[in-house]
């Protein structure tokens, strides 16, 4: 461990792990889709960090946006006027959903939703939230409550109203649908629970279009028709999270806009500003930003559209689309997916491997069961087991990328190249032949 690293737990802690656990990073340089740490290691960043650096490190742009912004106005009162927060609500009113055209910001993800829950409250009068099991919102008290993944459990009973039905999974679904016959019975029994419920209690449902670092499920387009319809049919404001999924990186705009359906409210951070400064937004309808013309919004805080995180943000957005990265994450996500379909067929315990634009989900499982995890959900695997095996063969191949429970994500910048991308997953590709069984049958 370096001194730097040494000095530095003695007096911050790391997150979600034990300190003793936690394993430091200590970048030195970073540009495009690699960094380098101190010991010299040249790593490829198949996480963009936290699933954010969608336009990888060192983008010219959105530094000097920044970089500017700090010169004329680096401080500024929530209700400041400036360019960049002006321009910044214009350009997001034309790349998010049709509908969604005002914005509130916050610093992060967790605190977007909670702002969309109050908002949802507020406009409604009603008090429950339906979310999912398997989800995850965000590490404040009521994002937690939102979360369906195992982390809220040490904080329960959390805020209340907060009611959980199953989340979708195609691979391994509980109602034995298969891709090329499915009624969404995820979404019907999403729906039935609000109806015992009561829908006029109900104020939202929110939802990740598509679940993302639980377990990137992709449910099919009706999944989100089905809620939409339902939402209308009882004046309920359907939420989508789109925290790791916004800005591209499915090779949308946003996840939701492969159902072709409109959210009442849509959540955004991460690729927001693509890393470069803390932001988070909640994107919401005309019909719910007219209701505030005359209601107080009673919401707030300090850093409000803070004039770096405009910055950035604006220069993520623009960069976005003058550059067009999101048609071209789809357009390289065609690699992703071929890949995805040549590991399912080379590994005993790869049980489903999927993407959609520049976000790919590995499926491990038993090798003598394709639907049997390979390892509990939480669960690292023992010593010397196929997924720590792995872990250790990307350490060494310098591929930095998420592996957690039975699955691996690879979701790198979306500027990554091409021949950068063929490299990176040649690499995964020769991790994963390190610590798996080769399949000797095509199990598809
Ligand atoms: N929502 C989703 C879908 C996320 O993936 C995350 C973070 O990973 C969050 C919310 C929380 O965002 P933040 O960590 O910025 O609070």
């Amino acid at each position: 461990m370096s001194e730097m690293e040494q000095r530095q737990r003695r007096h911050v802690f790391f997150t979600w792990s034990s300190q003793e656990n936690a394993k430091g990073l200590e970048i030195v340089r970073a540009e495009g889709s690699r960094f380098w740490t101190v010991e010299g290691k040249d790593w490829l960043d198949f996480e963009s960090q936290v699933y954010n650096a969608h336009l990888g490190h060192g983008n010219s742009r959105v530094i000097r946006a920044i970089q500017e912004q700090a010169e004329s106005l680096a401080v500024a009162h929530p209700a400041a006027v400036f360019p960049a927060k002006m321009r910044l609500g214009e350009r997001l009113a034309e790349v998010t959903p049709e509908g969604i055209t005002k914005f509130f910001f916050t610093l992060g993800g967790a605190e977007a939703n909670e702002n969309a829950v109050k908002i949802a409250r507020m406009v409604t009068g009603r008090h429950k939230i339906i979310s999912r099991y398997n989800s995850y919102h965000g590490a404040t008290y009521g994002a937690l409550t939102l979360t369906g993944d195992r982390r809220r459990i040490p904080f329960e009973p959390g805020i209340p109203g907060v009611v959980r039905a199953e989340p979708p999974d195609c691979f391994r679904c509980p109602w034995g649908e298969t891709p090329t016959h499915c009624n969404v019975p995820c979404a019907t029994s999403l729906t039935r629970m609000a109806e015992w419920e009561d829908p006029s209690t109900v104020a939202a449902i929110l939802v990740e279009p598509i679940g993302g670092a639980v377990g990137g499920y992709m449910p099919p387009p009706a999944y989100m028709q089905h809620l939409r319809s339902f939402c209308d049919e009882h004046g309920i404001l359907l939420i989508a999270d789109e925290v790791l999924t916004g800005f591209g990186r499915t090779g949308r705009w946003f996840a939701i806009d492969h159902s072709g359906v409109q959210p009442d409210m849509l959540v955004m951070a991460k690729g927001l500003t693509a890393g470069y400064a803390p932001m988070g937004a909640v994107g919401v309808s005309e019909a719910i930003a007219s209701y505030f013309e005359t209601q107080p919004l009673v919401a707030g805080l300090t850093c409000y559209g803070h004039p770096l995180s405009c910055a950035a943000a604006l220069a993520t957005v623009e960069e976005l689309i003058e550059e067009n990265w999101v048609d071209r994450a789809q357009e390289t996500g065609s690699i992703l997916k071929d890949w995805c379909s040549r590991m399912e067929t080379q590994f005993k315990q790869i049980g489903q491997a999927r993407s959609m634009g520049l976000y790919g989900v590995v499926e491990f499982c038993a090798a003598d069961n394709p639907r049997k995890p390979l390892v509990a959900e939480g669960e690292a695997g023992e010593k010397g087991s196929p997924l720590v095996k792995f872990r250790e063969a990307l350490r060494t191949a310098g591929v930095h990328m998420a592996v957690k429970g039975p699955r691996a994500f690879i979701a790198p910048p979306l500027t990554i190249s091409e021949a950068e991308l063929h490299d990176g997953l040649k690499r995964v590709e020769e991790a994963l032949s390190a610590s798996l069984t080769p399949s000797t049958e095509n199990r598809k």
